[in-house]
């Protein structure tokens, strides 16, 4: 019984996505009280790992990047209160309070990315310098920006597959520590980006194809060069450890506004989806800390819902989203993948509570509304995690995943995080048409009437 309805609701939901619609999936694997599964992958450790490295390498970054020195080396984002913006958006107070954990503010990178692409830069340098006795276990790692080591670092090559944001974020960090940077991207990846890059000695690689293709031809050059160190996007355990470091810095945060994450207090993060990698990362570290307490949903873009088809086929050849008749073109240009990283689905897929669409008009409307009620300038992917509360209270799956896990009777008391991905360094022109256009739609009569609650 139980098996077809689930069948019923997987064909269902299948249908919804390739007609475009934005629709809330959840997850049916998802145990009601999981604690987290020892057992193969990574674990608590390798997030910690993660973190230290970071924390190795900050003296080293504050003095690479001078935007650093307030925070003494570490790139984190603020946790901030958006009530007002929770109320524009139509969170009703018994739904609890919006957050916003502010990653479009990274600093060096602009966007999530940061965490996850310099982690794996840092790593890469320190595992060079220390197999070419550059550091030692004790040593300030200040002593990578010595001539030495950046003479070493300059014989080899970081490369990468991206749509942008990830090319950044390596690209900076790596052209910082002396190495040699190429970025492969993809056709859709916005002109600025690529700027900006060569303005900082990277070498962009154009190609024709989607963000996949750009990923694949990055590989096989890199598997012809021994001196190439390929960031692999859909791969990369290094990466999703990066973001993964994220969550210990987010529980201090919360700790440190009084924010209890328990059964009375639920937790429930929004997090826009690409390959899954970020989101996953994250997720993955999250559970770690708060178990069956934190509630993760994936935001996609209704053309690329990349992750969210994985989900629905775990057992089948990766499925990709033109296989359903959807076009992968979207505004949200970071969320732009048509198929979804197996690593992360695999890692977290058993612990993920669901995943959402969202169309362009929303993600242009919300970013609109992040401006004008709680001044943030985002991009318009970082917008998706926008429409979680909506999609979690007012679709017919949000209610029944609320009910099957226990959690209205403590809604009230529950605690709602938006991860807002990237924007800070989207030119004012670009952003200036961004806005016009989610004002244009909230000032629509559909627009306001959808995003408030009935009276
Ligand atoms: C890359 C990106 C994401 C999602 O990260 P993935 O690892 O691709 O899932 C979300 N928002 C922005 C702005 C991004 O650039």
């Amino acid at each position: 019984m139980t098996d077809a309805r689930t069948d019923d609701d997987q064909t269902q939901c299948l249908q919804q996505l390739a007609l475009g619609h934005p629709i809330l999936w959840a997850n049916p694997a998802l145990p009601r009280a999981r604690t987290v599964a020892p057992g193969a992958g990574p674990g608590r450790s390798d997030m910690l790992a993660a973190e230290a490295r970071l924390v190795r390498f900050a003296p080293l970054l504050s003095d690479l990047f001078p935007e650093l020195q307030p925070s003494a080396g570490r790139i984190e984002s603020p946790l901030l209160p958006v009530a007002e913006l929770g109320a524009a958006l139509g969170l009703p107070e018994v739904f609890g309070a919006l957050w916003v954990k502010a990653d479009h503010g990274l600093p060096v990178a602009g966007s999530i990315k940061a965490r996850g692409g310099i982690h794996e830069v840092l790593e890469f340098a320190e595992r060079l310098a220390f197999d070419h006795g550059l550091l030692r276990p004790d040593d300030d790692y200040r002593v990578l920006a010595s001539p030495a080591a950046r003479a070493c670092f300059g014989r080899y090559e970081v490369a990468v597959g991206s749509t942008g944001n990830l090319g950044l974020s390596i690209g900076v960090m790596a052209s910082a520590l002396g190495f040699r940077a190429t970025v492969h991207m993809s056709a859709d990846a916005k002109a600025w980006k690529k700027e900006r890059l060569r303005a900082r000695g990277v070498s962009v690689v154009e190609h024709a194809g989607d963000y996949e293709q750009a990923v694949a031809a990055g590989r096989a050059q890199a598997a012809q060069d021994p001196t190439i160190h390929f960031i692999d996007d859909e791969r990369s355990l290094s990466l999703f450890l990066g973001y993964s470091a994220a969550a210990p810095n987010l529980a201090r945060q919360l700790a440190a506004h009084g924010i209890r994450v328990d059964a009375q207090h639920p937790l429930f993060v929004y997090l826009p989806c690409g390959v899954g990698g970020a989101p996953g990362g994250i997720t993955f570290g999250l559970k770690q800390l708060y178990g069956p307490h934190v509630h993760c949903f994936f935001a996609e873009p209704t053309q690329s819902p990349c992750f969210l088809l994985r989900m629905l086929d775990r057992r089948g050849a990766a499925p990709s989203v033109y296989d359903i008749g959807l076009s992968n073109q979207t505004e949200a240009d970071g969320l732009a993948v048509p198929r979804a990283s197996d690593l992360a689905a695999d890692t977290i897929g058993d612990d993920l509570s669901g995943v959402y669409t969202v169309g362009d008009d929303t993600l242009f409307r919300h970013l609109y509304l992040a401006r004008r009620h709680a001044g943030l300038q985002i991009e318009p992917s970082a917008a998706a995690g926008f429409s979680g509360p909506a999609m979690l209270g007012q679709t017919a799956a949000g209610r029944a995943y609320l009910e099957r896990h226990g959690l209205l009777p403590v809604m009230n008391a529950a605690t709602h995080i938006a991860w807002t991905t990237g924007g800070l360094f989207v030119p004012d022109a670009e952003y200036r048409n961004f806005l016009e256009r989610g004002a244009g739609l909230d000032a629509r009569p559909g627009g306001q009437a959808s995003g408030r609650p009935a009276a």
